[in-house]
């Protein structure tokens, strides 16, 4: 068939309904929209140009920047080189040394593989390579638009130097959306610096105009590394963290920093998480390191961390997006599993209580992990301090409640009705109202320090560091929290059994819901059914939750609205950990709540002992430290 006749025909025909015609791309054309995939800002370009000297094992990289990288890139290695026959296939599409056949994408062991990003970069901007490798002489080659110049000798030194000119000249588009050369210099540094985290042993240096924007030295372990790019001076606000389950094929070690809470950014700029030196962004690691900073910190703050996972090329596949910071896990969930694990286990052996002392006026010797806070990672509440702390009652209102036991026994005797009249009246309990914290007594070298509370809601007393002031609601919310998890672990919780049921408003789709909710009634002692369209009658309560006056109807009515929440899935356990956060905060002391003497001691002496007592389960800190130090400079004595 003759194509060319017929194409004609078809083009002096009217074309009834206007197709457009199907043409293929220029060679250009093709290149650029590649281009726009990976090369989407000049801190894009850095990165590929920063791989690539990886790749080639350099030692040194020093990347000169001009106009925040949209004027000028040039980033020179000492790494092995490219020699003159292939230089102009470096800059051809889909061209590489790293890869041979399909079988290669399985276990990819260097930072390119995909042979596009030189050929891409050429495409938007004018460029020039030199090179020198062992073998021979120095050569370069320029690129402009798409069109190179043939190679001509040049000098310098062992190495490469890539220089990439006017970014996006010729796509005005492009050019259109880059922010500022300020704010383009700014991510081309971060470009840097996130790959500067996996590799410590090479040095990396960012010039702009002769002034240095980034030095780092090579050579470096990775703890030096990584406090070299967040900043020595935050090293006592970083927690190191660990893992190795590298047992087979699909394991993986990691090493990591993670700060503070208190360290926590409002964008996650300051999260670096590497894969084997590759710098990833992936959402099941991001989702492990939320969860282990889960109740630390207030939603939306984002922690700061240095995460370096290591493990086999064939374990990842990391053909997955152009810019190759996705990645597929062969095995998501142990890498999720392994990240949180490592994180949270750091942050439970570290004393998170934040200072009012100002950073700068902190040497970083302060920063010391407090004996008093350090907790092994053990809840180390007795069932007797778990109990005891549910048994606040309202002072008074005559008879004397049950007690535990007597509940106890009750309970075990079914659906009677509680010794005592008065389990939805509860009455004073002025002689043991937190029962303390169980029989044994505390056996002290000195006497214990003072403790108050002021406004009733605070409570103020010393450790070694210096005063510490604690909100009474967040602190006695975390230690519910913390022992309504472990107290779970052991069983159902203890229930009391309504006489008359509560009845509880809801809605037809909440009442629908209720038997997906049936697991966690169980876990935490709720029997509970639709007692018509638009209500639900609670039959039985957790005892604990009653002891702490609070009402069946409005915890259901609340339990519902969470339910409903498009994140609470009740076949995950942090839908359960999501309840008992809620239960912890309804029993919890309020602010405004006067507390007696041996309820503060009882509160406080808690606090020592109970994991992550720094913040509430919401991540709002339960107290704060103003220090010795801080002391004496507010009152100009040092
Ligand atoms: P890829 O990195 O995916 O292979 P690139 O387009 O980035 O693709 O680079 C193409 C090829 O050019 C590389 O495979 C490599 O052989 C060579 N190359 C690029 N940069 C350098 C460098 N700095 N030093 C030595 N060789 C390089
Ligand atoms: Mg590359």
């Amino acid at each position: 068939m003759d194509h060319s006749a017929e194409g004609a025909a078809a083009a002096d025909a009217p074309r009834q309904d206007d197709a457009p015609e199907i043409r293929p791309l220029p060679a250009l054309v093709i290149d650029q929209i590649a281009a726009g995939e990976v090369v989407e800002r000049p801190a894009s370009v850095v990165k590929e140009l920063v791989e690539n000297a990886l790749d080639a094992g350099a030692r040194r990289v020093l990347v000169e920047l001009d106009g925040g990288g949209i004027d000028l890139i040039r980033i020179t290695d000492d790494g092995r080189g490219i020699s003159a026959a292939q230089l102009p296939l470096a800059v051809a599409p889909h061209a590489t040394s790293k890869i041979r056949a399909a079988d290669d994408l399985d276990r990819i062991a260097t930072m390119g593989f995909r042979g596009e990003a030189l050929a891409s970069i050429a495409s938007v901007s004018r460029l020039t390579i030199r090179s020198r490798s062992r073998e021979g002489d120095g050569h370069q080659l320029v690129v402009e638009g798409g069109s190179s110049s043939g190679v001509r000798p040049a000098s310098g030194a062992f190495g490469t130097s890539v220089e990439v000119r006017t970014l996006f000249y010729n796509t005005p588009a492009r050019r259109k959306f880059l922010k500022t050369a300020t704010t383009e210099q700014t991510r081309c540094v971060e470009a840097v610096r996130h790959l500067a985290m996996g590799r410590p042993d090479v040095a990396f240096e960012v010039t702009t105009g002769g002034r240095r924007l980034l030095e780092l030295a090579g050579g470096q372990s990775p703890r030096e590394r990584a406090l070299d790019v967040l900043g020595r001076e935050l090293e006592g606000e970083l927690i190191e963290c660990s893992a190795d389950r590298f047992d087979d094929a699909r394991g993986m070690t990691m090493w990591g920093l993670v700060g503070r809470p208190s360290l926590a950014r409002a964008t996650n700029r300051s999260q670096h998480v590497l894969l084997n030196g590759r710098v990833i962004r992936d959402k099941t690691v991001q989702h492990a390191l939320r969860e282990a900073y889960r109740g630390l910190m207030e939603p939306g703050r984002h922690p700061t961390a240095v995460l370096l996972l290591e493990m086999t090329p064939e374990a990842v596949d990391v053909n997955v997006h152009p810019a190759k910071t996705e990645v597929r896990f062969r095995d998501s969930s142990m890498v999720h599993q392994t990240v949180l694990r490592a994180v949270r286990d750091a942050l439970r052996g570290a004393d998170l209580t934040p200072t009012f002392t100002p950073r700068e006026a902190r040497p970083a010797s302060e920063h010391a992990v407090l004996p008093m806070q350090q907790s092994n990672g053990a809840v180390t509440m007795t069932a007797r301090d778990f109990t005891a702390f549910f048994k606040r009652q309202e002072p008074s209102s005559g008879t004397e409640p049950p007690s535990f036991e007597a509940m106890r026994h009750t309970l075990e005797r079914g659906d009677e009705e509680p010794t005592g009249s008065a389990e939805r009246e509860p009455a004073p309990d002025e002689t043991a109202p937190f029962e303390a914290t169980g029989a044994e007594p505390i056996i002290e070298s000195k006497p214990a320090p003072s403790k108050l509370q002021v406004h009733d809601s605070y409570l103020i007393t010393q450790d070694d560091e210096g005063v510490v002031i604690i909100d009474q609601h967040a602190l006695h919310e975390r230690v519910m929290f913390e022992a309504l998890l472990a107290r779970v672990s052991e069983g159902p919780l203890e229930s009391q059994r309504l006489l008359t049921p509560a009845i509880a408003e809801a809605t037809p789709t909440q009442i629908d819901g209720l038997p997906r909710l049936s697991g966690v009634f169980a876990v935490i002692g709720v029997e509970a059914e639709a007692a018509g369209p638009r209500s639900v009658a609670v039959h039985a309560f957790p005892s604990l939750l009653f002891e702490r006056r609070v009402e069946p109807e409005a915890f259901m009515v609340d339990l519902l609205e969470r339910a409903e929440r498009e994140t609470f899935d009740p076949d995950n356990e942090e839908a359960l950990r999501d309840v008992l956060d809620m239960m912890a905060c309804k029993a919890a002391v309020k602010a405004g709540d006067g507390l007696s003497a041996m309820e503060i001691d009882a509160l406080i002496d808690l606090r020592e002992r109970v994991e992550r007592s720094s913040s509430c389960p919401h991540g709002r800190p339960t107290s704060v430290r103003l220090t010795l130090r801080e002391l004496e400079r507010l009152f100009h004595r040092s």
